[in-house]
Order: C-alpha cells, then structure tokens, then sequence
C-alpha cells in the first residue's frame, strides 16, 4: 500500500546518513525548523520532523519505524508543520501519535499497524447539523465563533481559526443545515481585502500552545471522587498535578479512575509508551461503561491517543502534544478538559534517545539539557482561560511519571515537581502492602488545599481545619509506628497506642480505596463529607479504653463496620443501619 502527499512538494533532499531515527538529510529549497518531511521508502511515506538545519543538510526525526532506509532515499517536504486537525468529532475517537484514527487503519490494512499509512482524522462523510452565529459584516478574530454543531451533548464551536491572524469581515455565511466538516460555512475578506474561507475544520501545529483569551487562576475544585486526591490532596479544574511511582504502584489504576469519574467535561486519555494490553484494556471496556454524572456512554466525553510501548519512540513525542492541542480546542469552547498523559518518563526517553543521537551535550542521567524547560513548557499550556463573551474553559494536566528504580530524586520526577501545583507521590511501600491508591502523604502536597477548603467551608463548616487535624494525625501516627517498631507496643503509652489506631484507622477506611469494588470504586464528594465528618469525630472523640488489647479490639471492629460501609450502596437501607450502629459503637466508648 502506497500513500500519496496531500499538499504539494516545496523542497526535495536525499539521506545522506541514518542513525536510529535520526536521518541527515541533503536538500534543496527553502525548509523551516518543525517542519513535517516524509521520507519515501518502497512509495510510503514516513513522517519526519525537521530538528535542525545546518547549510543545505538537515537533520530529521522520523516517527515510524526507519527500516529500509538507505543512502539517498528521497526525501519531499510539503512546508506543513507537525499539525493536529481540529474539529468536530474529535470525541469518540481513538488516534495514534501522528493522529490516525486506528479503528480506520485496521479495516484498510488488518490488526498490525503498516507504517506510512496516514488517513484523515476526522471523519469527512458524517453530516453535522450546523447553525450559523456570527452574521454577515461582523468583524472577527481567530477563535471568535462562526457557528455550532451539537457533538453528542456539546456544542462545539466552529471557531475563526487560531492560525488566522488579524481580523476578518464576513461577506458570507452558509444557511442551517446539515454539512460535512469540509463544507465551506463562511467567507470574509482580510485586512487586505483578501477574500478568505472558513470550513469547519481547521489545523494547528501541535508543539505550540493554542490559546486566546486570558489566563486566570484555578477557581473550581475538581471532584474525582478519589477520597485521598479530594480531600488530603485536591485538584483544581485548570490545574496540573502529577503521579510519580515506581512500577507496579498503581498509577494507571489512578489514571483509569480519574478518566472514568472525575468531574469534568471532556477528557483525553494519552497512552505515551505504556504496555499495548493496558491500551487495549481501555480500548475493551470503555465503550462498555457509563458515565455516572451524566448516564451517558463514557467514550461520548473522551478522545484516546495511543502510542503503546511496542510504537515508535518518537512518536511518542508526538503523541503528548497531539493530547494537549486537542485539549486546548476544546477549552476555547468554554469546557472543562482533562488531559492524562501515561506516563511522561516514556517520553522523556524518547528526548533522551534523540538527544543521543544528536550527540548534545549530555545533562543528568543523560537527559538532555533542556528537559526541564521542555516539562515545564508542556504543563504550562494548562489552565483557565476566561473568553471572550464570559464563558471559562480549562485544562487540566494529570501525568504519571515513573521513575527509573523507584527514586523521585531523577531528573523527570524533579522537573515536573517544580512545574507542578500538585504532587501525588506512590510509594512501593504502601503498594507491597497493598494500601491501595497507593499515594503517601506523608510526602504528597497540592498548592489548592487552601483554595478547595475555603469553598468546601460553604458545605461543610470547618472543612480546612478538619483537613489539618487529620493530616495530623497521619503524621503522628506514623511517628508513632515507628516508635514502636523499635521499642514494641508496651514501650508507648496507650495514649499514644490511640493516636496510632486513629491514624491507621483512616489509611483503612477513609484514604484507601478499593478500585475494583462497585460500590467503593467512586466516592463522590456528597458520599465524602458524611464520611470524613465521621473520621473527624472519631479524631475528636476521647475513648475510654482500660487496656492496650482493648483499644486495638474496638478499632479494629471499627474498621471493618466502616469498610463495609464504603462497598455498600450510598444512603440504602443498609447504609443506614450499617451508619447508625458505627455511631453507638463511637457513643459507648466514649469517655464520659
Ligand atoms: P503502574 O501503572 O504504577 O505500573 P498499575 O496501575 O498497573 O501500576 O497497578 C498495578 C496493580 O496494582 C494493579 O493491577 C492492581 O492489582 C493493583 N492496584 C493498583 N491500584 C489499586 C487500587 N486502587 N485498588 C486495588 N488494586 C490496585
Ligand atoms: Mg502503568
């Protein structure tokens, strides 16, 4: 199977010498640093990027497999940057790094990805119900709207494209109706008098961040209904926070889950060089599930971007930035978006293999130098922009990172900690002792718990310093424990025995989560206050025990009536019974 360039040769060059994935590159013609390449082996067409330009040789990164590549393979480039088409239909879809959409790949060419195969992202025979906005003489400027179409339950913008510049005055525009994307729905002419035409597609160079509008600081909470993320560690919509742990420790469990419930409209779910039976687990069961806010199918809000581990490194580059674009789009349209990038180590990889190859001087771990900047770029294009008519939108940036061994102390941990307003940190221990999510606090902070507090007081007076006491008691509780460890419960006084059953009291029942139970799965906030209530007052209570055995035999009693508490139905009958019977068992040990 051949494939054919969609836009005309500009510049034509020969390899002069391969490396890996790094081609040199002889050329004639003008070229462009980012520009797209394609490299012909046997009539496909490999895209590359342009890295860097030196006289008349460039030196390529190419994102699919380079076998077969020889000295002077021809090499044509079309002047087009690494670009994502945007549009309605994005949602729904399953695309890889160079943004394909797979399902499409597999019914033209079977179950194993062919390279150089490049189809049309979104889809050009599904007609859109369009209705007209923007009115004949309206004078506008990119990302203003021209129109809508309802894609499921959101209205999607067909927006004056973000690559136009200046401002445009419409002359024409297209009757309601039902049209394809390519469907020219408005005309205008420029500042120059230049007559310009708008469909309802339009592309956007994927390593630059899309935005118009103003940046404004995080103000809503997003509820993901994570009991340890919600309350010890909270999220804001427009925020960035990360998951960094070693192998094993749970963080695509935590992905999974934020992708299923979190709060939020639109979600973009980037598989960046993780194992190819974890996508295809996704691939599986999404489709099957129900999105509990809305009762609606869960693949409705997302767009899943795969580059699996068995891809080609580079394109896991790609990959990210094809996820944050998409994400940015939908956040001009005044949606709350949520991008999940699993995980942001296999990318840095692919960083540092270019840099090698690249011969570049070295930084730590052989990481190029300019990681850091290129972590810190890449959350900054999160975040709440206020637009123009009011309306608010928002990305929100979840990486998983994992570390090499397991230490935070690696360059990608690091970097992405400084650039972060939230860190969520998995340790090994808790996940060998199977204290599921895994996530410690004890080393885990988020800059929004005072923001998220002072809007949980308004429900729940007295949320911040609740929050406080209980991270308290985790702290002492583990102080404690250690003591113990070295001098045995009898070394410690029973009062410092209760502050440690306490503390392991809400690891167990509040701060762990069964992923896998129906019922404690998701814990959104409404099921949490009641909850946490009921921790702080057990906090709050002073027990009257007159043994060490005894105080351990209530609490550990207590923990399992609480336990069964979370994986029963909220607010059924057996809740309830379940609820009132903890509340006596508090009541009677109660010192009077
Ligand atoms: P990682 O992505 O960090 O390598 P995973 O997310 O794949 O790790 O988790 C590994 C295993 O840990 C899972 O297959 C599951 O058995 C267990 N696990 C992780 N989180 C939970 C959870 N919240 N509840 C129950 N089991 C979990
Ligand atoms: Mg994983």
């Amino acid at each position: 199977m051949s494939t054919q360039l969609q836009n005309p040769i500009r510049a034509k060059g020969k390899v002069v010498k391969a490396f890996g994935n790094l081609l040199q590159v002889k050329f004639e013609g003008d070229l462009r640093q980012g520009e797209v390449g394609y490299v012909d082996v046997e009539g496909n067409h490999l895209k590359a990027e342009v890295i860097e330009i030196v006289g008349d040789e460039v030196k390529l990164q190419v994102y699919e497999d380079t076998r077969g590549v020889k000295l002077n393979t021809d090499v044509s480039f079309t002047g087009d940057l690494l670009e994502a088409e945007l549009g309605p239909g994005l949602l729904k879809s399953v695309f890889d790094g160079l943004q394909n959409r797979l399902e499409v790949i597999a019914e033209k060419t079977g179950y194993f990805l062919p390279r150089g195969i490049y189809v049309l992202p979104l889809d050009r025979d599904v007609q859109w119900d369009y209705l007209p906005h923007a009115k004949v003489g309206d004078l506008l400027e990119r990302g203003d709207t021209l129109g809508t179409t309802m894609e499921g339950r959101f209205e999607h913008h067909i927006m004056v494209p973000f690559s136009f510049f200046g401002k445009v005055t419409l002359t024409w525009t297209i009757s309601p109706g039902k049209y394809t994307v390519d469907t020219v729905v408005a005309r205008g002419k420029n500042e120059r008098g230049e007559d310009v035409e708008f469909s309802m597609v339009q592309k956007w160079p994927i390593k630059m961040g899309l935005f118009q509008g103003n940046k404004i600081k995080p103000s809503k909470t997003m509820d993901t209904g994570l009991r340890t993320l919600d309350t010890q560690n909270p999220i804001m919509k427009g925020g960035t926070f990360c998951t960094p742990g070693p192998f094993g420790a749970g963080k695509t469990v935590i992905q999974h889950h934020l992708s299923k419930y979190a709060a939020i409209d639109i979600v973009i779910v980037c598989a960046c060089g993780e194992r190819a039976g974890e996508v295809v687990e996704v691939l599986r069961e999404f489709p099957t599930l129900i999105d509990p806010h809305t009762h609606e199918p869960l693949m409705n809000r997302t767009c899943i971007i795969c580059n699996t581990s068995s891809m080609p490194v580079a394109a896991r580059e790609s990959s990210i930035y094809m996820g944050v674009t998409i994400a940015e789009y939908y956040r001009q349209m005044g949606l709350d978006v949520l991008l999940l990038a699993d995980s942001t180590s296999r990318w840095a990889q692919a960083l540092r293999e270019m840099s090698g190859r690249l011969e570049e001087i070295p930084g730590e771990e052989a990481f190029p130098a300019y990681l850091a900047s290129r972590i810190a770029s890449f959350y900054e294009r999160g975040g709440c922009v206020s637009l123009k008519d009011g309306r608010q939108g928002s990305v929100t940036i979840c990486g998983a990172v994992s570390p090499a061994g397991g230490s935070f102390e690696e360059p990608v941990t690091q970097a992405t900690l400084a650039v972060v307003g939230a860190f969520c940190a998995l340790s090994r221990a808790r996940s060998d002792a199977r204290r599921y999510p895994a996530i410690d606090q004890l080393i885990s902070w988020s800059k929004y718990v005072d923001d998220v507090a002072l809007q949980l007081e308004h429900l729940v007076p007295g949320w911040g310093e609740m929050v406080r006491k209980a991270d308290w008691y985790l702290r002492e509780g583990d102080v404690i424990g250690k003591r113990m460890e070295v001098v045995g419960e009898e070394g410690i006084s029973l009062e410092d025995l209760v502050v440690h059953l306490k503390a392991e009291l809400y690891d167990f029942c509040y701060l762990q989560q069964n992923a896998f139970d129906k019922e404690d799965a998701y814990c959104p906030l409404e099921r949490q206050i009641p909850l946490f209530q009921l921790i702080s007052d057990i906090f709050e209570t002073q027990f009257d025990f007159t043994s060490r055995d005894k105080a351990r035999e209530f609490f550990l009693t207590l923990q399992g009536k609480i336990k069964s508490l979370n994986s029963t139905p909220f607010e059924s009958e057996e809740y309830k019974h379940l609820w009132a019977k903890i509340k006596e068992m508090i009541a009677t040990a109660r010192k009077v």
